[in-house]
């Protein structure tokens, strides 16, 4: 789950008291409150969109304003934005702070590395992408040992590698290293200050934040369920949430459907290997019964990318006969245009296979041999 800036920001504020030097600032919905809150400021301000995408300076969502009608004017043109097309609904106004040198520091779950890997930059700002593409010398990057933790003296060497000035190395550093506690802390993916400015008071600043939780994690924290901006999240991944289906959107064009996250994750790897694009993994669960196969094909076929749907189920606890009368169910009320292929094995599934044979499912006894066929259906074939 992204959380919007101000939520991320307010989140470390209390989490580490004051540790990292946001500058104040208050959200406001309106040009009016933009207003009030520039007065009550009673200095120069920035105003933000808070929206849930990055390159938001280019987009024109970062405006500063030097008087309070100044920023009552600029936010009304950034409520007018659309910020590569989510509405401004929010913005944070937040004291403007005279910019001398701009760094990144982000530390993320790196899944390759099975650890979390610290990256600092001495050159950050809106253009981190294109230099990490062009000169990725620049940014230097240490996976964490778990064992051994991110202390302050370790995110110093980092930040000498990554040529900070001498004299704001520890100051730095030990923003970098309440990083790594928090992201402990709130189970986070990712966390990212960029920029992180050095002013032209030669004070330390971070300016924006960017804080990823998993997903996974959101059960030890309730508290952060309140940050969800169910607008901005894939709608079809809220119903499956409400459904209570574990389902992930993918970008292929093959509906994968399976019982159990192991054999979903089987199923895709199958589906790669012919030659397609998985469009999701959706688990369907132990003891799927009709009702579930149910809300599972309705959510994909919602889906304007998906071409076929193969479903492989494992009778354990599942029992092919159920499925089957759900999948036939489904068939009949959503009268689904894309072909759906169907692989079962264990508990009942002679049953289940018998029940679809003369329905308009294709049934496969194999997986690759299902995988196969739903490949050759997804391109048309
Ligand atoms: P992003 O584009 O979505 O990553 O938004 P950021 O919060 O990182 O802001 C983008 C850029 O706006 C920064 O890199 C700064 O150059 C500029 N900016 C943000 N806040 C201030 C500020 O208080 N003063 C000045 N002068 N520039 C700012
Ligand atoms: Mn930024």
């Amino acid at each position: 789950m992204k959380l919007q800036e101000f939520h991320a920001k307010t989140l470390l504020k209390s989490f580490l008291r004051e540790k990292i030097p946001f500058p104040d600032f208050e959200v406001a919905e309106t040009p009016e409150a933009v207003f009030d809150a520039a007065k009550r400021m009673g200095k120069p301000v920035v105003i933000k969109a808070q929206v849930l995408v990055g390159g938001r300076g280019k987009a024109g969502g970062i405006r500063l304003a030097n008087s309070p009608e100044e920023a009552k004017e600029k936010a009304e043109a950034i409520f007018q934005l659309r910020i590569k097309n989510l509405p401004v609904k929010k913005v944070l106004v937040t004291e403007s702070v005279d910019i001398a040198e701009e760094y990144y520091l982000g530390i993320v779950l790196d899944r390759r590395n099975r650890c979390y890997t610290a990256m600092a930059c001495s050159e950050g700002g809106v253009d981190i992408e294109e230099l990490a593409a062009r000169s990725p010398e620049k940014i230097v990057k240490y996976s964490i040992n778990p064992t051994e933790g991110f202390p302050p003296f370790l995110a110093r060497k980092i930040c000498f590698s990554a040529g900070f000035p001498a004299f704001l190395v520890p100051s730095i550093a030990s923003i970098f290293s309440s990083l790594y506690d928090s992201m402990l802390h709130f189970d986070a993916d990712l966390l990212e200050i960029n920029p992180l400015v050095r002013t032209k008071s030669d004070r330390i600043s971070a300016l924006d934040c960017k804080m990823t939780i998993d997903d996974n994690g959101l059960i030890r924290h309730a508290e952060l369920l309140t940050y969800r901006e169910i607008a901005e999240e894939d709608l079809l991944e809220r119903e499956a949430r409400e459904k209570r289906i574990a389902y992930v959107r993918l970008e292929g064009n093959v509906g994968i459907v399976g019982n159990g996250a192991g054999l979903v994750m089987c199923t895709m790897d199958a589906v790669k290997a012919a030659g397609g694009k998985p469009a999701c993994f959706l688990d369907l669960g132990g003891g799927s019964r009709a009702e579930v196969v149910r809300s599972a094909l309705e959510i994909l076929l919602k889906d304007q990318n998906v071409r076929s749907i193969f479903i492989n189920i494992f009778g354990g606890i599942t029992r092919g006969d159920e499925v089957a009368k759900g999948l036939i169910q489904v068939y009949n009320e959503l009268a689904p245009k894309v072909p759906i292929v169907i692989r079962m094995a264990g508990t009942r599934s002679q049953e289940g296979l018998q029940i679809l044979q003369k329905t308009p499912f294709i049934t496969a006894r194999a997986m690759q041999e299902g995988a196969k066929r739903a490949v050759e259906l997804s391109e048309g074939g």
